[in-house]
């Protein structure tokens, strides 16, 4: 990165390592034996990561992560199938949005803003909906930061006969997950999370068998995943144009993150950065969303000032200003700021975050300590 390139301190886009954009300054055509090749290696290192190299296969998918969770549920999801949708932030909402305009129905458990789903509560819904096929959870809740207890929610599906579809984008590559042993029918993810790469594609880890039941079944035609899957095992292209720089970038990102020493080495970095973020903070006086149990190692909620001096905007452009980007909340019952661990980011870069926000404090004159957080209610809808 350059001198003055702010450091990301978001979940994606985030900050990339100097060699991981370097691996953009080539062009590729998209029907090149090279470029495909690059393709074909992305996707057995992913499979490999998500322990499904037996029983799954990749799939890539252009365009954002949300493309990729659509693409997922529309392929794999028959028109009349109902699912179980577990929901604790926007994401979790987003999915049953996605649902709602492709027509599927479902069920949501809303937790609100910062309750897991329990594995007990997703038993006693599939008990008493058993025409539900598929539970869709979210592994690392972004909105707030909740890691969500996906080995539970697996279990439970396991045992009552339905497969489990995780939108696991800013979880897989950093948190350890295997699709073969938990089961799971298919996880999504992107490439500018975990993996540390730059936007431009998501991609969908998928029960070999499922896929391949699964022909005809989409809503779209460009989202169609059967269809893709089908037209790289052919040709060893993307169906429609790829984002060849993006590919490049994320074979060196994966390079990388095997030399970190993988999904382990990652998430002792990022476990790290959390653990001195977050000491750093509540020294400075501030509150975190969460009990530490449900702390993820991607991105923390704090809560903000309890200040008239404090508008999110003013305290953004003052931290900015000394080289970090933090992220605005996502809740609708507290008011609060996110900050990332995830990317090129070592305990320097914390280190020098947590000086500047007190540094930033002083100069606006917040007010601290924050104080402690509400409780909100769970409840169940129905849609
Ligand atoms: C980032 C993210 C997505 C996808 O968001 P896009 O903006 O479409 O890339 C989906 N789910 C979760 C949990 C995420 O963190």
């Amino acid at each position: 990165m350059t001198d003055q390139d702010p450091y990301l301190l978001t979940p994606g886009p985030l900050t990339t390592s100097t060699t991981v954009k370097q691996a953009m300054l080539r062009d590729w055509g998209s029907w090149d034996g090279n470029f495909n090749a690059m393709t074909a290696d992305i996707c057995q290192r992913l499979l490999a990561v998500a322990g499904g190299e037996d029983s799954h296969v990749c799939v890539p998918m252009q365009g954002s992560g949300t493309f990729a969770v659509e693409a997922t549920l529309g392929t794999v999801i028959p028109p009349g199938s109902r699912t179980l949708v577990l929901m604790n932030g926007a994401y979790g909402q987003r999915i049953g949005k996605i649902l709602t305009t492709l027509g599927r129905p479902f069920l949501a458990i809303d937790k609100g803003d910062y309750h897991p789903p329990r594995g007990d509560e997703v038993a006693a819904a599939l008990t008493e909906n058993p025409d539900i096929d598929q539970v869709v959870v979210v592994h690392c809740e972004t909105s707030s930061g909740i890691l969500n207890p996906i080995d539970e929610i697996a279990e439970v599906c396991r045992q009552a006969g339905k497969r489990l579809i995780i939108d696991s984008m800013s979880a897989f590559g950093a948190l350890p997950v295997n699709v073969a042993e938990l089961p799971c029918a298919a996880l999504v993810s992107s490439a500018n999370k975990c993996f540390e790469g730059v936007p431009g594609f998501g991609f969908a880890i998928i029960e070999r068998d499922l896929l391949a039941a699964s022909a005809g079944q989409c809503h779209s035609l460009s989202l169609d995943l059967y269809e893709q899957w089908q037209y790289l095992q052919k040709t060893g292209q993307w169906r429609y144009t790829p984002p060849t720089h993006v590919v490049a970038a994320f074979q060196q990102a994966m390079k990388e993150h095997q030399a970190e020493g993988g999904v382990a080495g990652r998430l002792a970095r990022y476990t790290r950065n959390r653990d001195r973020l977050v000491a750093g903070m509540r020294e400075l006086g501030f509150q975190t969303l969460l009990v530490d149990q449900w702390l993820s190692p991607i991105i923390t909620t704090f809560l903000s000032p309890d200040s008239p001096a404090f508008e999110f905007g003013r305290f953004y452009d003052a931290i900015k200003a000394r080289g970090f980007v933090i992220y605005p909340g996502k809740l609708t019952v507290a008011d609060s700021f996110r900050i990332g661990c995830i990317g090129q980011l070592h305990d320097e870069q914390i280190d020098a975050v947590i000086a500047a926000i007190a540094e930033v404090c002083q100069e606006l004159g917040l007010t601290l300590p924050v104080p402690a957080p509400a409780e909100a209610p769970d409840n169940l809808q129905s849609a």
